[in-house]
């Protein structure tokens, strides 16, 4: 039986990808490519490049590959973009995953892990996050995914289908043996951002707004390693496995850092000077997002493996020097 990756040339998808296939599983990605990288997929995965969108070739994917499950990765994730153009998000975010149930149902697949978000949450009244608290979006990211949510809970109860949504907080860091990292084009994500200024990519780091209410006036997330993640993804697909039933979990360290912090901390792993600039806040930032985790530490028996801050910014920094080197000889070549 194989497990069907969306999504799986992606960061978060293909470092879960790789732990899949160290456990022994048979895997098989679909991806558009959009976003995705096909050279983060290894490549002994079969690999179809298309969209969720499209039900034929769903269909021959599930009619040939004998899939139990899937883990459902495919989307779009920026919290910016989604403000700017909310239709496409509703479009692809949902639109996708209602014609991928179509087809799983189709196929009496019945087993689903869900990528979610701690957006879901928008601005939280309190610290560590509950799964829950009030889900109230500050925008059309969060919304869409918190709509998923609810269909596949009635996904549930119409089809039977079993499915666990994960809320990831701030995922970060990178596989460990550097072989895959973080690559967005454009980045927007704070620690690939500040390691561009490390290395001189980018010639400084804007902080957005100092004077929030924490103790050093910058923003505090809950940053999680991307292989606990990827961890957490196969727990909740042995728990469907085993207990065939579905949940909601937040996925984070239950500890906050300080953009700050961040800053510092990238500045010890790489001992490089990091510029740093005072900036505007960016529109629909909480102060605080820290996740509480006991329910998945509990329920799935998922224990994060990288929860030090160091360990997460060093195996980013792994990656992002290799490819630094890489990018000056291609540079040296030319
Ligand atoms: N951030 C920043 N400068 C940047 C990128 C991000 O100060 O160039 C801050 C951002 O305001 C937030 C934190 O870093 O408080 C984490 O942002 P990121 O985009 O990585 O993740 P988010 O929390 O938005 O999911």
């Amino acid at each position: 039986m194989t497990i069907l990756v969306t999504g799986g040339a992606g960061y978060i998808g293909s470092h879960t990808v790789l732990y899949l296939k160290e456990k022994g599983e048979s895997v098989v990605v679909l991806d558009n490519l959009i976003t995705g990288h096909r050279q983060s997929v290894l490549n002994d995965v079969p690999f179809y490049m298309g969209s969720l969108h499209d039900q034929e070739l769903l269909h021959y994917i599930f009619q040939n590959h004998n899939i139990e499950a899937v883990i459902h990765f495919a989307g779009n994730s920026l919290v910016g973009e989604s403000v700017k153009d909310p239709l496409s998000y509703y479009e692809n975010n949902l639109g996708g995953t209602l014609s991928l149930l179509k087809v799983m149902n189709k196929n009496q697949v019945k087993k689903l892990v869900f990528s979610s978000t701690a957006a879901v949450y928008g601005d939280p009244k309190c610290v560590p996050i509950q799964e829950e608290d009030p889900t109230i979006p500050t925008n059309p990211y969060g919304e869409t995914k918190l709509a998923i949510e609810r269909m596949l809970h009635w996904g549930e109860q119409a089809y039977d289908i079993k499915s666990i949504s994960l809320r990831y907080f701030n995922a970060a860091g990178a596989d460990p043996e550097g072989h895959i990292g973080e690559q967005h084009h454009p980045e927007t994500h704070l620690i690939p951002i500040v390691l561009q200024a490390a290395s001189g990519e980018r010639d400084k780091v804007n902080v957005f707004g100092d004077d929030y209410p924490t103790p050093d006036g910058t923003c505090i997330r809950d940053y999680i390693h991307v292989m606990d993640l990827a961890d957490a993804h196969y727990c909740a697909l042995k728990k469907i496995r085993n207990e065939k039933k579905s949940g909601t979990y937040n996925l984070g360290n239950e500890k906050g850092y300080s953009v700050k912090e961040v800053i510092e901390t990238c500045q010890e792993v790489t001992g490089r000077e990091i510029r740093v600039e005072a900036s505007p806040k960016r529109a629909g930032d909480p102060a605080v997002l820290v996740a509480s985790s006991q329910k998945a530490r509990k329920e799935l028996k998922w224990k994060p493996k990288y929860s030090n801050l160091k360990d997460i910014i060093t195996h980013a920094w792994n990656y992002h020097s290799k490819k630094e080197v890489h990018h000056k000889n291609m540079h040296y070549v030319k």
